[in-house]
């Protein structure tokens, strides 16, 4: 599902059983939305963006939808606001934040692994039930991809009736991702004057190494409804990690945006349309062919200081997750570094 405006007037059917969320889980910047945004162009799939920031960024604020219109302008998004009490998203928005704080996280896990559920009931659970079922519905989809990342709102999500929860664990080298926060983004785009954080590289190496491992702890340990894939190999071999995600969505056979690589050494690309996600990295604007190719300018110009920090505070992980302790990859004639396709920049990483 692309765009919903092709839907507008078709009576929109209920559901057959739960609605299928794909749950993308794991730390910031690692190629969640570009996964969201390849996720959007199969049939069936609504690529919703980062649902859990709905109520501020999209009602309250009202940022741009991945279709360009303002939210509360979306087409798609009209249809569902008849349907989910609005008027109540600053308490909506207040309820989350309160109840996914990091320090409610050690309890998290302790009740995930007594076998209870992992975030506690709430009374607006039910508005966040209805609001994934009528996404569905208005979009006519039967997977609605979630890239809100958090684990403890995957927790949450994972414990409400009616909704059938697949997390999608997206990992990416820690000294990438701590150079891309560094980096100077607008908030929905180049021209936005308001910059997304940019937190410290000790800072995003902690967050790196929580958010990765509370991933793991838990939900990994149910294969049938979790699978990790490394940005890394994602950009390695796009044809391959797709055909294990739409395996594991359940999405059947069905072409993929995936466009034909060009002559040798061309990076294969992807053909987006628009979708209608929600809040998220500004990358999810991009449309038409995009390239997907290592975003590895983080191998040349992070510093030895950053390097050395973020390797120590996210060692056990690296080793976990099958990532290198020293820098790899060599300096080629070309001056590129020798990695998976060996292009430099391709900022798709949010
Ligand atoms: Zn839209």
């Amino acid at each position: 599902m692309t765009s919903g405006d092709q839907h507008a007037g078709r009576p929109a059917s209920e559901p057959d059983g739960p609605v299928r969320v794909l749950y993308l889980a794991g730390s910031g910047r690692s190629g969640s939305t570009l996964v969201t945004n390849v996720l959007g162009q199969y049939a069936g799939v609504l690529a919703a963006g980062e649902l859990r920031y709905l109520w501020q960024r999209g009602e309250l604020d009202n940022r741009p939808c991945g279709c360009g219109r303002p939210f509360r302008d979306c087409p798609l998004w009209s249809r569902v606001r008849r349907d989910v009490p609005v008027g109540r998203a600053a308490e909506i928005a207040a309820g989350l934040r309160g109840r996914l704080r990091m320090r409610g996280v050690p309890a998290l896990l302790w009740r995930a692994r007594a076998g209870r559920r992992a975030v506690a009931a709430h009374p607006d659970d039910a508005v966040l039930t209805g609001l994934y079922t009528c996404l569905a519905r208005h979009a006519d989809a039967r997977i609605v991809v979630d890239s809100s990342k958090l684990p403890p709102y995957g927790a949450l999500l994972d414990g409400l009736p009616g909704l059938d929860v697949r997390v999608l664990h997206v990992v990416r080298d820690p000294r990438a991702t701590a150079f891309s926060w560094r980096r100077r983004r607008g908030l929905d785009g180049e021209r936005d004057q308001r910059l997304m954080s940019r937190p410290p590289v000790w800072k995003a190496a902690l967050l790196w190494s929580v958010w990765n491992a509370v991933t793991v702890r838990l939900f990994a340990a149910d294969p049938e409804r979790y699978l990790r894939i490394r940005y890394e190999d994602l950009t390695a071999d796009p044809a391959a990690a797709l055909a294990r995600i739409t395996a594991f969505a359940g999405l059947g056979a069905q072409p993929g945006p995936l466009v034909a690589p060009g002559a040798v050494g061309e990076p294969a690309a992807v053909r987006l349309a628009p979708t209608h996600s929600v809040a998220g990295n500004p990358s999810r604007h991009r449309t038409g062919a995009v390239p997907i190719r290592a975003d590895d300018q983080w191998r040349t110009d992070l510093s030895r200081w950053s390097y050395a920090v973020v390797t120590a505070l996210t060692w056990p992980g690296l080793r976990r997750l099958g990532y290198p302790l020293g820098r790899t990859g060599r300096t080629t004639s070309t001056g590129r570094r020798g990695t998976p396709l060996g292009v430099p920049t391709g900022r798709q990483e949010g």
